[in-house]
């Protein structure tokens, strides 16, 4: 099908594109188009005009300043892997950007875009939730920052983002520790039917500090009672067993044609042992 008649915007700046954000009750934004373009040919998306960023260079970088890796908005996903600054930086975000989708899609697809779309399968916003990672939006009203657990967490297919603002940023504290990461799809580049990312240090006596989410479920999600099993703990296998089986109880997880819930939660149990034996193993190494 075709997309319903929309007006289309180019701006060349930041100021352009949110003056006709907030000028256009029902505008979306156009980044890499790999979601909003295959909805609106559904037509399960028919926004009266689109705003398309691609045209701001400014907003088409990566770097690491002061221990932070910031990634503009129009920076494409295959940009992040081939980019020394995040592999060096955040290998998490490095290696789980592998698993989205096939290679022509990364070409095009963004990292904002994809917090922006929030996939409840999507690894993007688990994994930067797992590395406590946050978003600038900016409106004609100002600018803001929001942690990616409070602009995903606990919705579906939505953020917490008005209508009217634009990611502009996503910034990555680098990582601290060993990073795990796990999912299971039914093919290579397929969304994931769920999927864990952690990132674990450890001192002398133990786990120091864990950061667990997960993806597959209603929406993106932190598992603090996984965490909180595993810090202090000498994380051996039976510590391992026992995060894992709270990451399973506290999965939101969901019925689908791809699986049940209880399929998921059996699915995360296994998965968050998957992620965290590869963080702690990542971890001993630092
Ligand atoms: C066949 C196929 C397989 C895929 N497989 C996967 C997968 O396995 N895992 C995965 O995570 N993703 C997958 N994707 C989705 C892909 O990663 C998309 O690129 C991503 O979800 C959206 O990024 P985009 O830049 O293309 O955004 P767009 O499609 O341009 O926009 C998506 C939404 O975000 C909004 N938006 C975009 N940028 C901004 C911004 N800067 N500020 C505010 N709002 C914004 C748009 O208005 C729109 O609502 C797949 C896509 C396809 C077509």
């Amino acid at each position: 099908m075709k997309p319903a008649a929309f007006e289309y915007h180019a701006p060349e700046s930041v100021d352009d594109a949110v003056g006709l954000l907030s000028g256009h009750e029902d505008a979306k934004v156009l980044a890499g188009g790999q979601s909003l373009v295959p909805m609106m040919s559904f037509r399960l998306a028919r926004p009266a005009g689109i705003v398309d960023i691609n045209g701001i260079s400014d907003l088409d970088y990566i770097r690491c300043e002061d221990g932070v890796v910031r990634i503009g908005a129009t920076a494409r996903q295959s940009a992040l892997e081939e980019s020394g600054e995040v592999t060096g930086c955040a290998p998490l975000l490095a290696e789980a950007t592998g698993h989205v989708g096939h290679r022509a899609i990364r070409n095009r697809g963004t990292l904002a875009g994809s917090l922006a779309h929030n996939d409840p399968a999507s690894e993007y916003p688990a994994v930067l939730m797992a590395l406590g990672a946050s978003v600038t939006a900016v409106s004609s009203g100002g600018s803001r920052v929001l942690s990616v657990e409070d602009l995903a967490g606990g919705h579906f297919l939505s953020t917490a983002l008005g209508s009217d603002e634009l990611i502009t940023e996503v910034s990555v504290p680098a990582q601290s520790g060993g990073h795990g990461f796990a999912e299971f799809s039914r093919r290579h580049g397929d969304f994931a039917v769920a999927g864990v990312a952690a990132v674990v240090s450890m001192n002398g006596s133990g786990v120091e500090s864990a950061s667990i989410a997960a993806f597959g479920g209603t929406s993106p999600a932190r598992l603090d009672e996984a965490e909180t099993a595993l810090v202090g703990s000498d994380g051996g296998s039976s510590a391992v067993a026992e995060a894992a089986a709270r990451a399973a109880s506290q999965f939101p997880a969901t019925d689908d044609i791809h699986g049940s819930a209880d399929y998921r939660r059996a699915l995360i149990d296994v998965l968050t042992r998957q992620a965290l034996q590869q963080a702690i193993a990542g971890a001993q190494e630092v």
